[in-house]
């Protein structure tokens, strides 16, 4: 797939269907894409093409069991746990299978650490790759063309739009996954979480700040 950069589109066009992937659940309108899917999804079972059933399970594997709450685990581990920070941080891949997190899509996990002087962002540049197993579903403003394009650009200009603004003297690194290598943000513990249990930590975590458009959500 070409690489695009298609930097006069408008930015994020379809940024709030990302950033509030439950709100359609909320009430009974469908949005555009979900009655797009709804459509293909009636002519292929008609057809005979795929079984309902097996498509519900899929689907339901990716919103229970595989999704962010798997990297928030590990995230939540690593702010308690120094060690276990240390292997995270050298060789993601067998720490976060310690707690069971890994496979298909998560084979070569590379984890970066924010720090006051660093914040991580992730993208796939080619294409759309993400740490399925750990972050669950990609956002669709994650696999959208300006967001690929303008975040090796301009990243401190994309995270604003995010509701991100870092300050100005903690620069902005850029990882760009592939297909082998995939990349996740560990973001820093908060100020005044001292008092939280690890699964306290681990609800503080949004799929944002694992990609690092985000923060994670203290009183959230
Ligand atoms: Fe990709």
């Amino acid at each position: 797939m070409a690489q695009t950069h298609d930097h006069d589109a408008h930015p994020h066009s379809d940024h709030s269907q990302g950033d509030h992937p439950h709100a359609a659940h909320h009430g009974s309108a469908l949005s555009p894409m979900e009655l797009r899917v709804r459509a293909l999804e009636s002519v292929l079972v008609e057809k005979g093409y795929v079984d309902p059933a097996a498509l519900d399970a899929l689907i339901e594997t990716y919103e229970t069991q595989v999704g962010p709450h798997n990297g928030a685990r590990v995230v939540a581990r690593a702010w308690v746990d120094p060690d276990f920070r240390a292997r995270l941080l050298a060789d993601a891949t067998p720490a976060m299978r310690e707690l069971g997190v890994g496979g298909r899509g998560g084979e070569h996990m590379v984890v970066v650490a924010n720090t006051p002087e660093t914040h991580n962002l992730v993208v796939c540049t080619l294409c759309s790759c993400y740490p399925w197993p750990v972050l669950g579903l990609p956002p669709v403003w994650y696999k959208s063309p300006p967001y690929r394009a303008r975040a090796v650009i301009e990243p401190r200009a994309v995270l604003a739009e995010f509701g991100l603004t870092l300050p100005a003297g903690q620069r902005i690194r850029v990882w760009d996954s592939t297909a082998e290598l995939r990349y996740m943000v560990l973001p820093m513990r908060p100020a005044g979480t001292e008092a939280l249990d690890e699964a306290a930590l681990a609800a503080l975590v949004t799929r944002d700040a694992m990609i690092g458009t985000g923060l994670p959500e203290v009183g959230a």
